[in-house]
């Protein structure tokens, strides 16, 4: 190791350390923290983010990485500095009045939000909206663009991305799934969701929790499962990976699948390489490769056949009495119900991704100044009309559903489509190179996956592309198909369609 690499890797690791103290505190402040302790935590926050923006736009470092990038150093660490100096030139481009503009405009937006929200007027929100495109627009300019302002935002959350590709793969997705949903729409057959409703007490839905997480590989020596409002999972460090869920003793569905989910997260950030620490070799590589984790064991694993066979017993044991006498089919049909419904979050596996469509699509079109904020209300409702056949109530319901606008984040929203389609994508890679998958899966072997998972994404981090990484982990370039295969798959022979 050269001596200017060894500098690099202690200012990185610096970064990493106030890092690591935020995603502490930001954690803390989602489950722990009392309500009074909110304004001395988002100064402290503050405080320490402007500490971690100074170190990662320091000239120094910059000049730093331009003299270590191209030295021959080996394959790790140049992918590190070929990253760092990627993040390093995308941090400076953008000038520090337009991060405290957009910084003050949005927390303004936030309140605005969530009162607009409330109160279910759109007209409180849309002023806002309306600085917050005209200062990404800024941003996108100044971070600059090949094709159009909405990559240059994209390629924040998932780099390399184009907006071009992504829409025309969706474009094949919502046509694809549209007739599956009228399809399903007109199958009015009771789904037997009652199975998982009602009466579930929280203790059970914890132990049977805590038990899937062991099961599935989520190291509870090296991580926490805790409760918050809204389930996330968060790295503070290598050793130290924090899931939450939530508990609903009238709905079993929701804490077990959020619990999976965010294991999904969570095995994802223990699987990366803990040598690499505060280098991006060290860092998940996308948020659609994020989310292609959790949606992976969520979905293909957890709603599949093969882990009924494997939950039923878990669910007799945590639940005495309660599941005597139910098949494993009767589960597979409550827990893949399709059932069109205004808010994304509450979206089946065949909805979701659609949800997803049309917040790009009017992100895209307002970010090209061919729409207005103005329009979003009625945009929105004819879409979801012509795409779900529902109608949301009111904006509350509709256009103000989402909290991630009010915070700027514009290009976040498709990763979550992403992150779908490439869980079909390796799923499909995988199920062809463990061909007992299926048998492990109902015998609640699934380290057999896990190491799959670890060995072809996990331990690379940002050692490739997004994409890259995806096309190298299955040997296909992706796309759409895999994804629209298994929906009809599935949902063809649940719904008899
Ligand atoms: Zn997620």
């Amino acid at each position: 190791m050269t001596e200017a690499y060894a500098r690099y890797r202690e200012r990185m690791s610096e970064i990493q350390a106030l890092n690591s103290a935020l995603s502490l505190l930001s954690w803390d402040q989602e489950t722990l923290m009392p309500p009074r302790g909110l304004a001395s935590r988002s100064t402290t926050r503050a405080a320490l983010a402007g500490l971690v923006h100074d170190r990662a736009t320091d000239p120094a470092l910059g000049a730093l990485l331009e003299g270590l990038a191209g030295t021959g150093q080996d394959a790790a660490a140049a992918a590190n500095v070929r990253e760092s100096l990627r993040d390093y030139r995308r941090a400076v481009r953008v000038p520090r009045d337009l991060v405290t503009e957009l910084a003050e405009t949005t927390t303004l937006a936030q309140q605005a939000w969530a009162e607009a929200r409330t109160r279910n007027e759109w007209p409180l929100f849309a002023p806002l909206l309306g600085r917050i495109v005209g200062l990404k627009r800024r941003e996108a300019e100044a971070l600059g663009y090949r094709d159009e302002p909405y990559d240059a935002l994209l390629d924040e959350y998932e780099p390399g991305a184009r907006a071009a590709d992504l829409a025309r793969i969706f474009a094949e997705v919502r046509t694809a799934l549209v007739p599956l949903v009228e399809a399903a729409r007109r199958d009015p057959a009771d789904r037997g969701e009652d199975l998982l409703r009602g009466g579930l007490p929280v203790a059970g839905q914890d132990a049977l929790g805590r038990h899937i997480l062991k099961d599935l590989g989520f190291d509870l020596e090296g991580g926490r499962l805790d409760l918050s409002a809204h389930p996330f999972s968060t790295q503070i460090a290598p050793g130290d990976v924090r899931l939450t869920t939530h508990y609903d003793a009238d709905d079993l569905q929701k804490s077990l699948y959020s619990t999976i989910h965010e294991a999904g997260h969570g095995m994802y950030e223990q699987g990366l390489p803990a040598d690499q620490v505060g280098l991006p070799l060290g860092e998940a590589v996308s948020l659609g490769v994020h989310e292609s984790q959790s949606r992976l064991w969520e979905n293909q694993i957890g709603r599949s056949r093969a882990f009924m066979s494997y939950l039923l017993p878990l669910l007799r044991r945590h639940f005495p009495g309660r599941f005597d006498g139910v098949a494993p089919e009767q589960l597979d049909r409550a827990v893949n119900v399709v059932r069109p419904s205004a808010i994304r979050i509450e979206a089946d596996e065949v909805t979701y991704t659609l949800h997803i469509v049309l917040r790009m699509e009017l992100e895209r079109a307002l970010l090209r100044g061919e729409i207005d904020v103005a329009d979003l209300p009625s945009l929105w409702n004819e879409r979801m009309r012509a795409d779900l056949g529902v109608v949301p109530a009111d904006d509350a319901e509709g256009v103000l559903q989402d909290i991630h606008w009010s915070f700027g984040l514009f290009g976040y929203f498709p990763t979550y489509a992403l992150g779908n389609l490439y869980a079909a994508e390796l799923h499909l890679a995988a199920k062809r190179d463990l061909p007992g998958l299926d048998d492990e899966v109902a015998r609640g072997d699934f380290l057999p996956l896990l190491t799959w998972l670890r060995e072809r994404i996990h331990r690379h981090g940002r050692e490739l592309a997004p994409r890259e990484l995806v096309h190298a982990a299955t040997g296909r370039e992706p796309g759409a198909g895999p994804y629209l295969d298994y929906l009809r798959a599935k949902f063809g022979a649940l719904y008899a369609v």
